[in-house]
């Protein structure tokens, strides 16, 4: 039998917002993903840490895809001691899943701008496909013509593609702007201005409940 394209999606979720989801919902309709795994990160030590605990951005993740079928959440990272590269990831996923599943990982369009900067991101394009949600105010080419050149070398000729072939291919999907980022949002809550329109009520009932990001 034909196996179907799975997909994960990385993040902080610092938190979850509808940048994420909807973009998200999208893509798994225009692609015909069942299923999309979050796997939020561990923060390396020398990187900004998130003002959340890592199971304060897990709850609002669980709160916020409660009763969603689409989506699921995979913890591993959080267990973790140390933070790992998302080609460490895909490289586990792809040995638990052997070699004939086709795997999809997810970013936005600003990740697939600096992607070349990642460590091993060839290798990362050898275990899945890159499935590419837009994001306003980012480029729709990349900074430069080297870079163009791989990324047109790689595009997916169709969605057909994606679920045939196990990975190595480039899917810019055709998703819903939505400007608005985690940032942005704990910006906002600190300064003490509303978000409703932001994120989901019950992460925002979340946010509440255990005072974050107040300052
Ligand atoms: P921060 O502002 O803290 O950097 P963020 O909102 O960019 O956070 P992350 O958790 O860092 O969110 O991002 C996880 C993934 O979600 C990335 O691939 C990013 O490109 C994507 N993403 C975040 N916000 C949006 C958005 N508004 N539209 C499309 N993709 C988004």
């Amino acid at each position: 039998m034909a196996k179907t394209l799975k997909a994960w999606y990385g993040g902080t979720f610092d938190p979850i917002h509808y940048g994420h989801i909807k973009p998200v919902e999208a893509i798994a309709q225009q692609i015909g993903l069942t299923k999309v795994v979050i796997m939020p990160n561990n923060v390396p030590p020398h990187r900004p840490q998130p003002e959340a605990s890592s199971s304060q951005r897990k709850a609002m993740i669980e709160v916020a895809i409660q009763g969603n079928p689409l989506f699921e959440l995979d913890d591993r990272e959080l267990q973790r001691a140390k933070p790992s590269f998302t080609v460490d990831t895909v490289e586990a996923l792809r040995k638990e899943q052997g070699g004939a599943q086709p795997l999809g990982f997810i970013i936005g369009q600003d990740s697939l701008l600096s992607f070349q900067s990642w460590h091993r991101y060839a290798d990362i394009l050898t275990c899945c496909h890159l499935l590419v949600t837009r994001r306003p105010g980012y480029s729709l080419t990349m900074p430069d013509t080297q870079q163009q050149r791989w990324l047109e070398q790689h595009l997916a000729a169709d969605i057909a593609e994606l679920h045939t072939l196990p990975a190595g291919k480039i899917f810019l999907a055709d998703t819903p702007l939505l400007p608005v980022s985690a940032t942005a949002i704990r910006q906002r809550l600190h300064q003490g201005q509303p978000c409703d329109d932001l994120l989901p009520a019950p992460v925002m009932d979340y946010i509440i409940r255990h005072g974050l990001y107040r300052r």
